[in-house]
């Protein structure tokens, strides 16, 4: 009799489901013998159905705070009907998807996941042991929890005085947030992007199964991960690549009001091997019919570069920055004034900072103080982000940046505009990028608000990739989010058969990462 009792309950424990449900009414089941505690309260609810783009709604069933990967691995080994409730037994079925979310900077939903479960990956971060951030002993790499903010790398790194060899302009993302798109800046015409400084990987595949990857061991789901959309598995740990941290930095903006000077000049310095080569480059476009910022310039001369703006209408900004330490200290200046030189812009319009390393990466941490305190920071944000050809760069400046947003009433927001290279990218990873040696990053990143309304911006997105399109500019969007499965096809072009096999085989049931909505 005690034996039939303790099964009895056994089983009833087994059996029970807990249901939870959210706003829309979608449930969804977890049999109790799963050990999983999600959150369904309406806090949790509302903060992962938004993001950083204030544009789409997605209202999951409930959100995982995990404490161990194992915790994600059985979750997913539910979702995807792997779990096994013994040879009688029976429970729920999962009907749910899953997406991990780091810090929700995404501009269309793509880490929501709408009725299923988002994996709060902080949580994660926080409970890794022995810590989020560990430099290795030699301090030429670190493992890092993929929940944690690229700006907690560094502040662990630059300890050790060691850091990160590429970066993004913000540091407020996570490892695998941008990991699973690629991670770009002004270094990565240098060092490649972030997806180009990973050793190795421990991935949670759609199937719930632990692996560790890297370019020699699992390399399909390593490749296909590094730029992979959160598709084919959660990232875990990431093993990132360190160098010497410096300690300052010279960081210079260089005004152009000649289209031709300013691109042959960041081509000719992106191109650079000697020692005096740039440590970063990007560029911007100062337009007399946006918000001129000039507060990088010294206070005596921000008149006179907003005067210049508004007699050019289009000035164009050149940004670069040269990394020192006490060893190079004494001939930092000769270098600059090596490096600058030859360069074509206006005369007496080189501007020069000169700040610690770690307050030159975390640049964007003060505009988004900015922003924040004018109640700016949290309103729509329908950016377009683009890759463009060298060779049709001027095509895409004279229809696009001339011809179209110098015409508009207003624009709002920061233009970026510069090029890198191709070859610091690995055509195995799943990310995309124009079939050509040099490409330009442009960056249209539109906030909404005041007298503009987002579905107007996003019209002229439309208009520009319309343009490209009829122009046979053969673009590629980075941070894309397409609704129709033929636009997925096209992107990846000759890597979508890749694409599709490793989903087969990592994610069959097509449960991870629906918000990016390639699969659903
Ligand atoms: P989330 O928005 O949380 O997730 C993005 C996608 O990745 C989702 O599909 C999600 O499911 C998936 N994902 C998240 N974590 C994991 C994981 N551990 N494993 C598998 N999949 C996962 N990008 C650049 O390249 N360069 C920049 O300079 C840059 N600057 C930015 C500045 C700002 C202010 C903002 C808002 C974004 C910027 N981005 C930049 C874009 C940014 O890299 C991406 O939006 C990135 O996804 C943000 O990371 P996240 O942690 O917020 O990701």
């Amino acid at each position: 009799l005690g034996l039939n009792i303790i099964t009895l309950v056994t089983l009833l424990i087994t059996l029970t489901p807990t249901l939870i449900k959210s706003e829309e009414s979608i449930n969804v089941l977890l049999p109790i013998s799963l050990n999983l505690t999600v959150l369904t309260d309406p806090f949790s609810i509302s903060a992962a159905s938004q993001d950083f783009g204030n544009i789409t709604d997605e209202t999951p069933g409930a959100v995982l705070c995990p404490s161990s990967s194992v915790e994600v691995s059985r979750l997913l080994r539910f979702a995807s009907g792997e779990f096994s409730y013994g040879e009688d037994a029976t429970g729920p079925s999962p009907g749910f998807k899953v997406a991990a979310r780091g810090q929700g900077h995404s501009l269309r939903g793509q880490a929501s996941a709408p009725g299923g479960i988002v994996v709060n990956m902080t949580c994660l971060a926080k409970a890794a042991k022995p810590a989020a951030v560990v430099v290795s002993a030699d301090g030429t790499y670190a493992d890092v929890a993929a929940g944690t903010m690229w700006v907690e790398v560094l502040e662990t790194a630059v300890e050790r005085g060691v850091s990160p060899v590429t970066w993004t302009d913000y540091l407020y993302l996570s490892v695998g947030g941008t990991l699973s798109n690629a991670g770009i800046g002004g270094q990565t015409f240098r060092h490649g992007p972030q997806i180009s400084n990973v050793h190795e990987l421990d991935v949670i595949t759609g199937k719930g199964e632990m692996m560790t990857c890297s370019p020699k061991l699992n390399t399909e789901l390593f490749y296909g991960v590094l730029g992979g959309l959160g598709q084919f598995g959660i990232i875990t740990r990431a093993r990132i690549a360190l160098d010497h941290a410096p300690k300052r930095v010279k960081w210079l903006r260089i005004l152009y009001n000649d289209f031709s000077d300013f691109t042959r000049d960041q081509e000719r310095l992106i191109s650079m091997v000697n020692d005096i080569r740039v440590d970063f480059l990007e560029g911007q476009l100062m337009m007399s019919n946006g918000f001129v910022d000039t507060s990088f310039f010294p206070l005596s001369d921000q008149t006179r570069v907003a005067s210049l703006v508004n007699d050019h209408r289009i000035i164009y900004v050149l940004e670069v920055a040269k990394y020192y330490d006490t060893t190079t200290l004494p001939i930092i200046n000769q270098v600059i004034d090596m490096l600058t030189r030859t360069l074509g812009f206006i005369p007496g319009f080189m501007f020069m900072r000169d700040v610690p390393y770690f307050d030159f990466l975390n640049r964007v941490r003060n505009e988004e103080d900015k922003l924040r305190s004018l109640g700016l920071w949290e309103v729509p944000h329908p950016w377009l982000n683009i890759f463009v050809p060298r060779s049709r760069i001027q095509d895409f400046h004279d229809g696009i940046i001339k011809g179209l947003l110098l015409n508009q009433t207003s624009t709002s927001g920061v233009t970026l505009f510069y090029p890198t290279n191709r070859n610091k990218w690995n055509n195995r990873m799943s990310a995309m990028i124009p079939d050509e040696d040099v490409f330009y990053v442009i960056g249209l990143l539109h906030s909404a608000g005041g007298s503009q309304n987002w579905e107007e911006l996003d019209n002229l997105n439309d208009k520009i990739i319309h343009f490209c399109d009829t122009s046979g500019i053969k673009i590629k969007e980075y941070l894309m989010h397409y609704t129709r499965k033929e636009d997925w096809v096209q992107h990846f072009g000759p890597k979508w058969g890749d694409f599709l096999r490793r989903k087969i085989m990592f994610d069959p049931k097509k449960l991870l990462s629906p918000g990016q909505d390639i699969f659903s």
